[in-house]
């Protein structure tokens, strides 16, 4: 027996107006789940504790069987997981967006942040102006590393956890409320905009019409997280296949095998096919029994409050993920269960993620069961299927051999 969750960062959703109603999960055309969807386990599941802040970081270590309340130490420890940092006990890791600020204002704090993201930027370009954080801002005890896209990191020796404030909760706010009151973090994202609104590499930016990448944010403090080995507590071997330091790093940490797909890059126009094939080569030929294939952008059009992507990213992962996966497993004679489900909602409405339980679909190639017309929001709530630990949800997955 194979296994595969599919996560779809972000998916769920809320009723929109604009789509008569309809979810961007109940909006999407998505034949591959449809099929699936009468004779599958439709449930809701609570991957956000009650009390937590619903992060992929929390909800993406529920969904692959760690409890966030015993194992959570923090978003950015994972990330510098990703990249190799390893970490001391006493140090501190930040994550550090590069995001877009308004320019017209003539105080920092006075500033509207509008994209968390600066468009998605590509990692190379990324890598430049990071680098000139680097000579501008690092001093005695900080150290800044380029990750991937808009996500870095900053990692302060002996440093101390404080509390920071997610970006992507406050676009198109004025970000003097939000600024870190430690000093330091505070000075150098200040600074951070002098080097960067000015860098040639933005004017650049600007003149082909995109956001400018014009200051650092740090958030998502954190000290270094022991997880232990996946295989050891399931008794699987797991790859993982996400483009997103955050997934990789929770890998690292499990000691689960991360998969590098060309073109996955955690964006709308990701290369979701070779993730599927990915995942099955590992199943079929490199001996794994479990793949976890994480799709970053459903989330990422939450964020930027856009159904009409949303939902071409969620067709995108039916078609060119839910489908082929299911028929070359099928084609290679292999038995497999596969679950499909978000870490949890990103709502285009609020653009920001919610803690509220997320539908999931649980699909065993051997066995149907009787299952729901559709697999969204209201078809799980209806369902009558509730997993209010989000954890354990795993082993329901691994429970058939
Ligand atoms: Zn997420």
């Amino acid at each position: 027996m194979k296994y595969i969750i599919a996560l779809c960062d972000g998916m769920a959703d809320e009723p929109l107006e604009e789509l008569g109603g309809r979810t961007p999960l109940q909006a999407a055309k998505t034949p591959n789940t449809d099929k699936l969807a009468p004779i599958s386990e439709i449930g809701m599941v609570r991957t956000v504790p009650l009390g937590m802040a619903p992060g992929s970081d929390t909800a993406n270590l529920s969904v692959i069987g760690y409890d966030p309340r015993e194992y959570y130490t923090g978003r950015s420890p994972l990330e510098a997981l990703s990249i190799g940092v390893d970490m001391e006990p006493a140090d501190v890791a930040f994550r550090c967006n590069i995001v877009t600020l308004t320019e017209e204002q003539e105080n920092y704090e006075d500033r509207v942040i509008v994209d968390h993201s600066s468009d998605e930027i590509s990692t190379e370009d990324a890598a430049v102006l990071i680098k000139a954080l680097k000579e501008g801002l690092e001093r005695e005890g900080y150290e800044f590393y380029v990750g991937t896209s808009y996500r870095h990191l900053l990692i302060q020796k002996e440093g101390r956890v404080v509390d920071l404030t997610a970006p992507h909760d406050i676009l198109t706010r004025r970000i003097g409320e939000y600024l870190p009151a430690d000093p330091v973090l505070r000075e150098m994202m200040e600074k951070s905009y002098d080097i960067l609104s000015a860098h040639p590499l933005n004017l650049e930016r600007k003149s082909q019409g995109k956001n400018p990448a014009n200051s650092a944010w740090f958030w998502g403090a954190g000290t270094r997280p022991a997880l232990t080995s996946f295989e050891e507590k399931f008794g699987k071997k797991g790859a993982m296949i996400s483009a997103v330091d955050l997934l990789k790093g929770i890998a690292v940490g499990a000691g689960m095998h991360n998969i590098t797909v060309e073109g996955a890059n955690g964006g709308l126009h990701t290369n979701y096919a070779g993730k599927a094939k990915a995942a099955v080569e590992a199943l079929t030929q490199e001996g794994y029994d479990f793949a976890y294939i994480h799709v970053e952008a459903p989330d990422e059009m939450g964020h930027q409050g856009s159904f009409e992507n949303k939902i071409t990213a969620i067709e995108r992962i039916d078609a060119h993920i839910i489908g082929p996966v299911a028929e070359m497993l099928e084609e290679a004679g292999e038995d497999f269960r596969m679950l499909i489900l978000p870490d949890h909602p990103t709502p285009v409405r609020v653009r920001t993620h919610t803690g509220n339980p997320v539908p999931y679909l649980l699909y065993d190639s051997r066995s149907a069961v009787q299952g729901m017309p559709s697999y969204d929001e209201e078809s799980a709530r209806v369902s009558g299927i509730t997993e209010e630990v989000g954890h354990t949800l795993i082993s329901h997955l691994f429970e058939q051999k």
